[in-house]
């Protein structure tokens, strides 16, 4: 993404301090994600920067990474599959419990969602502690696919979720150091 623009859509993220809960600064996307020209610069600017992986289908975790993650998926030319919380999906769906820099919940995903060998790039609004990821990656595995990359808006560098992860596996355009 060119400085500027990524400059912009800095500009456009709002802090709310003690949100959801007390000592937790929340990442606010929603200015970046009403912005017609900024929202379609991030989508493109993380289409071009996974534009060498061998991507079957992408998965999107509820729910803001629904919005970028679907943007994506049809940018890509690729099928959307869902990674939802629980009681939503209305097939049979595996499950996996997770924390969260706020706290704890799980997440399923259908048992028959991805094709065979899929080749998946994981796709959510914000990257804390990498626990959200990891928990979908253990979904993707159980019904037979590999992750072959994750991409966020925003890293909170200073948890550690890409070091969790696999640095190298790792898009984020917009990197926070410790406050
Ligand atoms: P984690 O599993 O710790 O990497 O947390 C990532 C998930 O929690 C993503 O789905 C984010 O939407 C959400 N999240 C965690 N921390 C924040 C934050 N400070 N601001 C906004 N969203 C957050």
């Amino acid at each position: 993404m060119n400085p500027p623009l990524l400059e912009a859509v800095a500009a456009r993220v709002r802090d709310v301090p003690d949100w959801p809960k007390p000592g937790i600064v929340f990442k606010d996307l929603t200015p970046v994600l009403a912005d017609p020209l900024l929202f379609h610069g991030v989508v493109s600017a993380l289409a071009a920067r996974v534009a060498t992986l061998d991507i079957t289908e992408v998965v999107g975790i509820e729910a803001r990474g629904f919005i970028l993650g679907g943007a994506l998926a049809a940018t890509l030319r690729r099928g959307f599959v869902p990674v939802r919380k629980p009681g939503k999906l209305p097939r049979k769906a595996h499950r996996e419990a997770y924390g969260l820099e706020y706290g704890a919940d799980s997440l399923e995903l259908h048992t028959d969602a991805l094709v065979r060998n899929a080749q998946v790039l994981v796709v959510d609004d914000l990257l804390a502690t990498g626990g959200t990821a990891l928990a979908t990656e253990k979904l993707i595995r159980r019904c037979g696919g590999v992750v072959v990359g994750f991409v966020f808006l925003v890293e909170l560098e200073y948890l550690g979720g890409a070091e969790r992860l696999g640095a190298d596996r790792v898009v984020s355009l917009l990197k926070y150091p410790r406050p």
